[in-house]
């Protein structure tokens, strides 16, 4: 069965968060989304007996949609971005679940899964889980488009299937946690580059320990992350409630800046 998230109780977790310019192709980790008390934000007391709700008032804030900017949680990112228009991610744990491999023109089921699927729509920005250095991009068999990534600390962190590649991603380039790499597709299990259609949309997420060691399970790290994302996103969400729900508007558009990135649905 597969394992769904979905979103629970606010927690008293505060994700720490750094400042990014969110401008451009490179997208940046969130800032802090709460507001500084110089946004004065409402006491509850306000937002409660606010008789002009925007709701009841017929006054609708909605931010454009688009996607939450990513949230570090012990310095690494989810590597698919979420949504506010169609929050579809699932991931089952598909660790060392069997796969088709093509043996001498044949698929057979002779491969086991070492990374972890997770299902998005296509065109889903795919980003950085940890810094590091871009080691390589473009076609493989089985991983279609994909872009590698050594990271800061040693291992080697795959990202495959991709629709595209974010501009600026080649092999030597910088990364940071949280960074655009491209976007969610399904690529791949063909040797002409393109090639696609063979599953459904996802992204192949993998984690090789150093020096071509083996490839380990980033499932528990994926729940982990995941979870900080929408436990961030969730307190962000109710603060935008209660700015619309006191009629705080300048404060509401300040936090829907910090809290979105500028990357638009394809
Ligand atoms: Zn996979």
């Amino acid at each position: 069965m597969p394992w769904t998230l979905r979103s629970g109780v606010l927690a008293l977790l505060l994700i720490p968060l750094t400042m990014g310019s969110g401008a451009g192709a490179t997208l940046r980790p969130s800032a802090a989304v709460v507001p500084s008390s110089a946004d004065a934000v409402p006491s509850s007391a306000d937002a409660v007996s606010a008789a002009a709700h925007p709701l009841s008032a017929g006054r609708f804030l909605v931010a454009p949609s688009g996607y939450y900017r990513p949230v570090i949680a012990g310095g690494k990112v989810f590597p698919v971005a979420r949504s506010n228009f169609f929050d579809l991610l699932e991931f089952p744990d598909s660790w060392h679940a069997p796969r088709l491999r093509l043996v001498g023109g044949k698929w057979l089921l002779i491969g086991v899964h070492e990374g972890i699927d997770i299902t998005a729509e296509r065109g889903t920005p795919v980003l950085s889980m940890t810094p590091g250095v871009v080691e390589n991009t473009g076609w493989i068999f089985y991983g279609g488009t994909r872009v590698g990534v050594r990271g800061a600390d040693g291992r080697y962190y795959f990202y495959a299937h991709l629709a595209e590649i974010a501009r600026g991603i080649v092999p030597g380039a910088r990364v940071r946690a949280g960074d655009y790499l491209g976007r969610v597709g399904n690529t791949g299990y063909g040797a002409d580059p393109g090639h696609r259609d063979e599953f459904a949309p996802h992204l192949h997420f993998g984690i090789q320990a150093a020096n071509d060691g083996p490839w380990v399970n980033p499932f528990p790290t994926l729940v982990s992350l995941y979870s900080a994302t929408a436990r961030a996103d969730q307190k962000a969400q109710g603060m935008l409630d209660r700015l619309a729900a006191s009629s705080n508007r300048a404060a509401w558009d300040r936090v829907v800046a910090r809290l979105y990135m500028h990357l638009s649905p394809w």
